[in-house]
């Protein structure tokens, strides 16, 4: 559902991405792994427009978005083909950025109502069973401040699924988390895999990565070093710097 073509994306004279191919197949699950500073985010940013490119392809649903060069969405003909492709690819990012001043349903409830302007008995609903299904039920009048970081990040991903996007995108889930409270965030990733659900998930986790990926994607230096299957890539690494970058992980 959305594949990316030979993206360039430069800030000033830094390369950050030189001719990235990716898909992401309906359903299926996409990690990104590569050492810091290699693009990840960079190119999750690409994925739903948050950032615009010199050179290359985003296309969405066989909509292919066309870069200009003063910058993507201050057309106001693409305006239109940005919100649509930014509210179909929910972001999660690793500092769940929850709003402070709103409850947890609140903030699960305002993108549907406001963005996508939807019945608000219908939304409600719709939050609070998202905030069942990843096991913070009881939360919903609580405010992010009063939840754990484990919790705030899981109120995250209910406000994602609540937009009832075509993909999940997520930024190193669970790096800010203590360990056990990884655990939390990985189960629900996990489930969100077995429902077959699109994502790409950039992350430090290797153990995440090889257990819910179909596919998974080395960056190095702002391009694809080596990609393929998880058994492959962790089984048996071919490039040298893939094995460096695996001993250095784990
Ligand atoms: P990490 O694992 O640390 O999150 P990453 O792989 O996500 O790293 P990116 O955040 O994509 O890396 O950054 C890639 C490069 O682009 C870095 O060298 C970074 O300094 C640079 N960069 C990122 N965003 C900007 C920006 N807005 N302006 C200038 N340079 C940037
Ligand atoms: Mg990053």
């Amino acid at each position: 559902v959305i594949e990316i073509r030979d993206l360039h994306k430069a800030y000033g004279q830094l390369e950050v991405l030189k001719g990235v191919s990716l898909k992401a197949m309906r359903g299926g699950v996409v990690s990104l792994i590569g050492s810091s500073g290699s693009g990840k985010s960079t190119l999750l940013r690409c994925c739903n427009l948050l950032e615009d490119s010199q050179q290359g392809e985003v296309i969405f649903k066989g909509e292919e978005v066309k870069w200009r060069g003063e910058g993507l969405g201050r057309h106001p003909a693409d305006r239109a083909q940005v919100i649509r492709i930014r509210t179909n690819l929910s972001m999660v990012f690793q500092q769940f950025n929850l709003w402070s001043h709103m409850t947890i349903l609140q903030n699960v409830m305002e993108a549907p109502l406001t963005v996508l302007k939807r019945d608000r008995a219908e939304v409600e609903a719709s939050a609070r069973k998202y905030l069942e299904k990843v096991g913070i039920g009881d939360k919903c009048d609580a405010y992010p401040a009063q939840l754990s970081g484990g919790q705030q990040q899981r109120a995250a991903i209910a406000r994602g699924l609540c937009m009832e996007p075509t993909a999940l995108l997520f930024d190193e889930p669970t790096s800010a988390l203590d360990p056990e409270l990884q655990q939390e965030v990985v189960k629900v990733i996990k489930a969100l895999a077995e429902e077959h659900r699109t994502m790409i998930i950039v992350t430090h986790d290797m153990r995440l990565a090889a257990d819910v990926s179909d596919h998974v994607v080395f960056l190095h230096q702002g391009r694809i070093e080596e990609e393929g299957p998880p058994a492959e890539l962790f089984g048996n690494p071919k490039t040298e710097r893939l094995q460096q970058f695996l001993s250095a992980t784990v």
